[in-house]
């Protein structure tokens, strides 16, 4: 089982039945493409296996990344919790920073990073 990133709330999370499938989630409407929450979900306020492989796969990501989150976060701390986004990217790698944005960890604001 593979997922990949499209963008700020999707990601496209491959079937567990056949590989060449893969259907596309939509984390914050809980959403999928999948016929099982076309059909059966949808409506109800649940989700599908799809979108519970996604947020146990961000909570994996989490865990591995605790270490370069915290230095994320104290560099802009020492910005008084007030860096501009092109200096917190010439340190840092931008899809983390856009990860920490989408698990709410990082809040941006007119070009600003600051941490929730
Ligand atoms: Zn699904």
């Amino acid at each position: 089982m593979n997922i990949e990133k499209v963008d700020e709330n999707t990601y496209r999370v491959q079937s567990h039945t056949n590989k060449d499938t893969w259907y596309v989630v939509n984390i914050k409407t809980k959403s999928c493409t999948c016929l099982n929450y076309k059909y059966r979900v949808r409506g109800t306020g649940g989700c599908c296996k799809h979108y519970i492989d996604l947020i146990k796969y961000i909570e994996q990501k989490l865990k591995d990344n605790e270490e370069v989150y915290f230095q994320v976060e104290k560099f802009i701390k020492a910005k008084n919790n007030y860096a501009l986004w092109e200096d917190v990217v010439v340190e840092f790698d931008e899809r983390l920073i856009d990860d920490m944005i989408l698990f709410n960890k990082l809040i941006e604001r007119r070009g600003y990073l600051m941490v929730m």
